[in-house]
């Protein structure tokens, strides 16, 4: 298949998708930062199941990065990623310049709380603000029924329903599940970044976070699970661990067994200058 068509204007972005409309055909979006993996092509695939016309963003939205983090060293491949779109099915790439997306005289940014308080929320304070005000813009900008969203974010799939929700944002938040190496590491843009031992060791954090979630699911005392994991990460090689947690699955409040709902393992740690995340379902 020959790689999508690609506008870089909000204005050829609604003359596209206004065509589909008007024929009362339905759309889904996938938002991406690019460097696409074949965990991104797994939400392109739901998304062709969802709705009629699929639509990918690629945007490396600068204002979810803080200042000491990775926006200029972040992979950038537009060809790469048009090729692996084409293959896949998609139908639309979107992919906007920063001064399209944030022209001079931009002012309004969405600040969630709730779910975008603990966790990511403690370590890269503004990157939620970030995420939920570019997400919103998509939303508007592409108007999609639906919008694809993976697991592989839990905390960021928490907020985007959140934000959804609160301001009754007319999308349809698909999740969708982690995409996983051979040996359990979750696909990621930022694996590249990985020098040859670092990706040996990486598979440590999902066997740290199933650890943690089995010590759960029996009951069993959550702290010391905890401890144990973060003592194997670091002797795996892991240089930091940010967070271990377990927490209430929609909320992400502190997790207790006794309340019957849904636990979430969730974690973050540092092989070196590369921070990863994942988590798994108690
Ligand atoms: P990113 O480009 O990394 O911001 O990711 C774009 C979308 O792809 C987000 O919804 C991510 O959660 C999702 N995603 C990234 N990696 C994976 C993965 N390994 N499995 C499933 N979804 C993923």
């Amino acid at each position: 298949m020959p790689p999508p068509r690609i506008v870089r204007t909000v204005k050829a972005l609604r003359s596209a998708v206004q065509k589909w409309r008007a024929a009362g055909e339905s759309v889904a979006l996938v938002p991406t930062m690019g460097a696409l993996h074949d965990g991104h092509l797994t939400l392109v695939s739901l998304a062709r199941r969802k709705a009629d016309w699929a639509v990918v963003s690629i945007f490396v939205n600068p204002t979810q990065f803080g200042p000491t983090e990775d926006l200029s060293r972040y992979p950038r491949d537009e060809a790469g990623d048009a090729r692996k779109l084409g293959a896949a099915g998609t139908d639309l790439i979107w992919a906007p310049a920063a001064e399209e997306m944030y022209p001079d005289g931009f002012a309004t940014t969405i600040v969630p709380k709730g779910a975008a308080l603990p966790l990511e929320g403690e370590f890269r304070p503004h990157h939620f603000a970030g995420v939920a005000t570019v997400c919103t813009k998509l939303f508007s900008q592409v108007t999609p029924d639906a919008a694809i969203f993976g697991e592989k974010d839990y905390q960021q799939l928490c907020v985007i329903r959140q934000t959804v929700a609160d301001l009754n944002l007319p999308v349809k938040i698909v999740a969708a599940p982690t995409s996983r190496d051979r040996d359990g590491l979750a696909r990621s843009s930022r694996n590249a970044y990985l020098t040859a031992d670092e990706r040996e060791a990486a598979p440590a954090l999902n066997r740290a976070l199933k650890g943690i979630a089995a010590i759960a699911a029996k009951g069993g005392l959550i702290n010391k699970a905890i401890d144990v994991a973060t003592h194997d990460l670091l002797q795996a090689g892991f240089t930091k661990v940010d967070y271990l947690t377990v927490r209430d699955a929609e909320t992400l409040a502190p997790f207790e067994a006794k309340a019957g709902r849904p636990g979430r393992v969730l974690g973050a740690a540092w092989l070196g200058t590369t921070r990863l995340i994942d988590n798994i379902a108690v």
